[in-house]
């Protein structure tokens, strides 16, 4: 009797044993993938994760376990890592975000390159975003580098001037000779035939000019290049970041995203110089809000003649300067 009840007890230890064990080895396997994901999840995006909603939330999660796997097919593991949380990052915080066709941003950043031109072509690569350069031709000299990296990646570059001084605006023939060393010295870079669109320093209806060639130099500056077939862009959103407030990255947001509001074409001046960095801190934040907004980025590369006339319509492109 007392040997049947030990075996009896045995058994009962081996069931509940056999039955007991693989099922708490799965719960355990399950916890940790989860574990596992979530910390994935929360290196990809941890702010971003606070704010959506739970039903997004497991879509992020299935999004990220195909993005591990590929992770761990990849050889070069962790640079494959920091590729697709680069490539993942703007979709996790544009799930429903369609872009809509007739709202487009040409970002622009004058008076580059500078030491600031490797940061910004970091972030606008990150945000999988292009830009224009309105480049200084003595710093183009300088640092072809930079320039024939943002060329080489998808980015334009166009003169803005060879000196930025202001003493440029005494004569045409100042002018001109200029102008023409800016392009060279992209051309010399790139290799290629610089098209016929820049950005005046200070804009076509700036003031800098009033002391060198008079009051009606711009005026009479702008229907000359005009007819010699250049298209001048200005801008109708401004970073103030050449402002005193360089450096208030609040007011540089708000500069951009109010400046935004109600416009469908917005050509949006920045500043590569080496002081900007609280601007190209920012500037992811002002690109995704955009792209939620569901704006297009578009270049100078690339733009079209319909973009040009729109532009020009706009006073953006070839504004009447008359005083
Ligand atoms: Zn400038």
């Amino acid at each position: 009797m007392k040997n049947i009840r030990k075996i009896l007890l045995v058994g009962m230890v081996l069931l509940v044993f056999m039955v007991a064990v693989p099922s708490m080895v799965g719960i355990a396997q399950s916890f940790l993938s989860n574990n596992g994901v979530d910390e994935q999840v929360q290196d990809m995006s941890r702010k971003d994760l606070d704010e959506i909603s739970e039903d997004n939330k497991n879509e992020e999660v299935e999004d990220v376990e195909e993005v591990s796997n590929d992770i761990v097919r990849d050889n070069d593991a962790l640079e494959g890592n920091k590729e697709i949380q680069d490539d993942i990052k703007p979709e996790n915080n544009l799930e429903d975000v369609k872009p809509d066709p007739s709202k487009k941003v040409f970002l622009t950043f004058d008076d580059g390159p500078s030491t600031l031109t490797p940061e910004i072509l970091k972030i606008l690569d990150g945000n999988e975003v292009k830009g224009t350069f309105f480049t200084i031709g003595k710093s183009v000299e300088k640092n072809p580098m930079w320039v024939k990296q943002a060329y080489d990646e998808g980015h334009m570059v166009l003169p803005h001037t060879y000196s930025h001084d202001y003493a440029i605006y005494t004569t045409f023939e100042t002018y001109y000779n200029d102008l023409e060393l800016a392009k060279k010295a992209i051309e010399d870079v790139l290799d290629i035939e610089v098209p016929y669109i820049f950005r005046f320093p200070g804009g076509s209806s700036n003031h800098s000019s009033f002391k060198y060639g008079g009051e009606q130099y711009m005026p009479k500056l702008t229907v000359d290049v005009k007819e010699k077939g250049y298209y001048y862009i200005d801008w109708n959103v401004s970073s103030g970041d050449a402002s005193s407030d360089y450096d208030k990255k609040d007011k540089i947001i708000s500069n951009v995203l109010d400046g935004a509001k109600n416009k469908n074409l917005i050509v949006a001046l920045f500043h590569d110089t080496a002081r900007n960095t609280k601007m190209a801190e920012v500037l992811p934040e002002i690109i995704l809000e955009l792209k939620n907004q569901g704006y297009t980025f578009r270049t100078f590369r690339d733009i079209t003649q319909d973009e040009l006339d729109a532009m020009v319509k706009l006073k953006l492109a070839n504004k009447p300067i008359i005083r």
